[in-house]
């Protein structure tokens, strides 16, 4: 059913599709008749940032695009802080993001969701990977998988986990186990092949290796965590920044072994600094703040950033309304531009 419902409906209308392996299919759950189910014309749409640093233009651009995209079709948006990285999050960042992206004129449905307050739901979707026997554990280090990831193995692109946990005997994990490294849990992927239409890029596909869905520290993977919490929330269009294109065979794979359905994806081009590289500090005025402290004014950072994607002319300082009259897709950059 559920491969019915993304191969009949969504590949004609040219949204993600998954191609499984034969293999797949047999462990492939129904749609729970309980769960939204997407339909073409479903766009809400969100922002995600996670509280590890201050945005950047790049990141607010994404921010106003991921706003046009679901406004322009008059859908909800929604705010979710993705925090689940403790190690990384910093405090009082989010509330920065937040305020940052209230001064573009950005608005959002609801509260402002944590995925930290969320981990109870992770966990069950965790729990039923498990159940399903899909999981097994892995004990390997960051250094083991590189270097192993180094050498090469067969349908896996390079830097994929080699599967080096996957079939150890009982006697063999109880060993590691007792070494007292505590093991992450990866979901046999059967190096899926899962291809999907992004709506700016195009056909794209890739091979999903076995991913880890809990990390070595207990709190669920980023790649669970976004497909978990983009379904609870009804999310049906997901904007975000071209750098993380890489992730979404992975994300497909994970809501089509959870029975989930699938949101269309939508990956915008990255800004680089005049040299060429990904906007970073070096660059001088990259934060909403630092142009500020520049002179400007937040309506003309905004009108920046849209003149950057064709929605502005020199000099002109658009309402959001105008924005919204004028947003067309099928007229955005798809390359990394220059701000
Ligand atoms: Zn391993």
């Amino acid at each position: 059913m559920m491969l019915d419902h993304v191969l009949g409906c969504k590949v004609s209308e040219g949204l993600p599709a998954i191609v499984t392996t034969p293999r797949l299919e047999g462990i492939m759950r129904p749609m729970p008749a309980d769960r939204h189910i997407h339909g073409g014309e479903d766009a809400t749409g969100r922002y995600a940032p996670s509280p590890t640093g201050t945005l950047h233009l790049g990141n607010l651009r994404t921010a106003l695009l991921a706003w046009l995209f679901a406004r322009s079709q008059g859908a909800r948006f929604l705010m979710r802080i993705d925090d689940l990285d403790r190690q990384r999050v910093r405090p009082g960042i989010a509330e920065q993001q937040l305020a940052d992206l209230a001064a573009l004129g950005l608005d959002w449905d609801g509260p402002v969701v944590r995925q930290s307050a969320r981990t109870e739901h992770h966990a069950a979707a965790i729990a039923r990977l498990e159940a399903d026997g899909a999981l097994y554990p892995c004990f390997c280090t960051r250094a083991e998988i590189r270097h192993a990831a180094s050498a090469p193995h067969g349908a896996h692109p390079d830097g994929s986990y080699p599967g080096t946990c996957r079939e150890l005997t009982r006697a063999e994990r109880a060993a590691r186990d007792a070494a007292g490294r505590p093991p992450a849990l990866r979901l046999r992927a059967g190096a899926a092949r899962v291809a999907f239409t992004d709506r700016l890029l195009g056909p794209r596909e890739g091979v999903v290796d076995d991913l880890v869905v809990r990390r070595n520290d207990g709190v669920a993977a980023y790649n669970l965590a976004v497909v978990v919490d983009d379904t609870a929330a009804g999310v049906g269009e997901v904007v975000r920044g071209a750098d993380l294109i890489e992730t979404t065979p992975r994300q497909l794979h994970v809501a089509a072994r959870l029975g989930m359905p699938t949101p269309r994806y939508t990956h915008v081009p990255l800004v680089l600094g005049a040299d060429g590289a990904r906007l970073a500090k070096r660059h001088g005025a990259v934060t909403l703040a630092g142009r500020v402290a520049a002179g400007q004014s937040p309506l003309e950072v905004r009108a920046a950033l849209a003149r950057s994607v064709g929605l502005a002319a020199p000099r002109e300082l658009p309402t959001l309304d105008e924005l919204l009259h004028r947003f067309d897709p099928s007229v955005l950059p798809t390359e990394p531009t220059v701000l």
